[in-house]
């Protein structure tokens, strides 16, 4: 059972108070000039315009901001998730179904806005559509201009709790930076295989580095604790997103996050998975999973004990397309997260 808490301050308001905000924004920002902010650890100076695996720069790529109904309960509520999409990534999945604006640099170039920009953004999902929390979506290549904004955000009147909504492929010194400032982590625990992490994601150690990820998250926010209305307020959510043919290594990984973290971590198990994008190119990803695939996995969270969190309508696959050319209203699915 969740516990509940009254409404908590975010712990960036205190960081800020004391200054160690702006001393954290200093030490990520000057992490530029040699960027390992993710695991790639490209090297490349981004205040230069040097571009790395990501192809992003100084600026952040902001591709979308709007209130997202169908995330978790947690996350969504009734008044929606202030969701600030990032563009470009860290990582090159075949089936991303963010696709249109992580896999085309060229495209997202336009996109950059200024930090005071984004803070607004901030302010715009907080004052003026009332959502619950500020939900950074692919944040990983853009952690120190996230926290810059946050700085930003403070005296302009930002107090959402902020969620950091990952792959996971994060590094841990960037993590350590933002011990205090994220409220809830939502973290993707895709592969258990480095062999389907390279051939699906090009990415050669997802599994050592996104395990050694969630264990430095929840060691910052432990378990989920919502507030009355059922809203998450701190915690680690973990979520396995069900490939067909057993690719993301449901039992191997779900075994890990009980033995390895906690069979009280929540976790969503989803079922959304839509061969988008260039998944049409790998044979064992051709269609959506089967109902066969996703009991299996249903099982295996009760033969595992995890008792807290949610699983998905299965027929959802269409439901959570995004079609990112409306970028105030990419997505069309209510919260079917159940
Ligand atoms: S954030 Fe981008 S440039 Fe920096 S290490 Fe990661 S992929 Fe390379």
């Amino acid at each position: 059972m969740t516990p509940r808490t009254k409404v908590m301050e975010p712990g960036y308001l205190a960081l800020y108070r004391t200054g160690e905000l702006e001393h954290r924004t200093e030490a990520i920002w000057a992490r530029l000039s040699y960027c390992d902010i993710c695991p790639r650890e490209c090297g490349v100076n981004r205040l230069v315009g040097e571009l790395g695996f990501c192809h992003s720069g100084q600026l952040p790529v902001i591709s979308a901001v709007c209130a997202h109904h169908g995330e978790e309960p947690a996350i969504s509520g009734s008044r929606g998730s202030g969701t600030i999409f990032f563009g470009n990534c860290n990582l090159r999945c075949v089936y991303c179904q963010n696709y249109q604006i992580s896999q085309n640099p060229e495209a997202q170039q336009s996109k950059e806005v200024s930090i005071h920009t984004l803070a607004e953004h901030m302010l715009y999902l907080q004052d003026e559509l009332g959502c619950h929390n500020i939900n950074f979506v692919s944040p990983s290549h853009f952690v120190p201009q996230m926290v810059q904004a946050v700085l930003e955000a403070v005296p302009m009147g930002l107090r959402l709790p902020l969620v950091y909504n990952t792959s996971s492929y994060d590094s841990i010194l960037s993590l350590q930076e933002l011990d205090g400032i994220i409220s809830v982590y939502l973290a993707d625990l895709r592969y258990a295989s480095n062999k389907w992490g390279r051939k699906l994601s090009q990415v050669s150690d997802y599994v050592e580095r996104a395990r050694t990820a969630i264990q430095e998250m929840y060691s910052q926010v432990g378990d989920l604790v919502v507030d009355d209305e059922g809203i998450a307020q701190r915690g680690l959510i973990v979520r396995h997103l069900v490939l067909p043919n057993r690719l993301a290594g449901s039992r191997d990984s779900l075994t890990w996050l009980v033995r390895d973290v906690s069979p009280a971590v929540t976790v969503s198990i989803m079922s959304q998975y839509s061969p988008v994008h260039r998944a049409s190119r790998i044979p064992l990803l051709l269609r959506t999973i089967s109902l066969a695939e996703y009991s299996e996995v249903t099982r295996l969270v009760d033969e595992l004990g995890l008792e807290n969190g949610w699983l998905q309508d299965r027929d959802t696959s269409k439901n959570y397309l995004p079609d990112f050319t409306k970028e105030r209203f990419p997505f069309s699915s209510t919260n079917k997260v159940t």
